[in-house]
């Protein structure tokens, strides 16, 4: 599925994706075209495939965006709260600040102070009241702990690969929620983790991907290379 879908400019890209059934619902389309990836992605913005943001992490290829996007998109409505963890660049977290609205909140949180000022920036260029009233918030931490402090929440998405079941996200999910996930080591499987009404949890596992690690912030980044 990688890098068959790389237009000359965001629409063409997103055009592809929907062409390439990878995203089949009009509000993920919507917020795709809206949200021009050229304000997060250093180079090469309209390539189907991940690219280096520095401090060891990517931005991830647009056709993973456009799936999880399809995937959450139930739980990305209109007045709906959710978390992004891992928010890297902000792309993902923009987009789905604009499928859930003026009255929805999105927090992306991420361990990398300088990927947070960036993700601040990026959203700035065309978003910068969205920053003022709250509708994204980024913060930095670490989101495998997710961020209580805004909790619950109606879907998580997680950017990173976490080594196991991510049991502390699943508590701070809403009932009913859902978690899109990447999990394991080598072998990585997207889980969707729906949480019903009576907060029962039931895993799905979906596609293998290659992800990096929800890890610690030191064995990320030492600090020994510059972007
Ligand atoms: N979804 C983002 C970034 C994907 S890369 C995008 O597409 O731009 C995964 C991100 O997870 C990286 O930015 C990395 O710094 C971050 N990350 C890894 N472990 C983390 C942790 N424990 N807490 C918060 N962020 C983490």
């Amino acid at each position: 599925m990688a890098w068959r879908c790389t237009g000359k400019s965001n629409m063409e890209l997103v055009e592809n994706l929907k062409q390439a059934g990878i995203i089949t619902k009009q509000r993920v389309v919507d917020a795709m075209n809206k949200i021009d990836r050229g304000d997060y992605a250093p180079r090469g913005a309209y390539l189907d495939e991940p690219q280096s943001i520095g401090y060891g992490a990517t931005i991830s290829a647009p056709h993973m965006h456009g799936y999880a996007l399809d995937m959450m998109e139930e739980f990305l409505q209109p007045g709906m709260r959710a978390l992004d963890v891992g928010s890297g660049s902000g792309y993902l977290t923009a987009c789905m600040a604009e499928m859930v609205g003026p009255e929805g909140q999105v927090i992306g949180i991420e361990h990398i102070e300088q990927l947070v000022e960036a993700s601040e920036r990026n959203l700035s260029k065309e978003h910068p009241d969205w920053l003022e009233n709250g509708r994204v918030k980024f913060v930095a931490g670490d989101g495998r702990k997710g961020y209580p402090e805004g909790e619950f929440y109606d879907c998580i998405h997680v950017g990173a690969a976490s080594s196991d079941k991510p049991t502390e996200l699943l508590r701070q999910l809403k009932s009913p929620g859902r978690c899109f996930v990447p999990v394991g080591g080598m072998l990585q499987k997207i889980i969707v983790y729906d949480k019903d009404k009576h907060g029962n949890i039931r895993e799905k596992p979906e596609m293998g991907v290659m992800y990096v690690p929800l890890t610690d912030k030191n064995k990320q980044y030492p600090g020994g290379f510059n972007p």
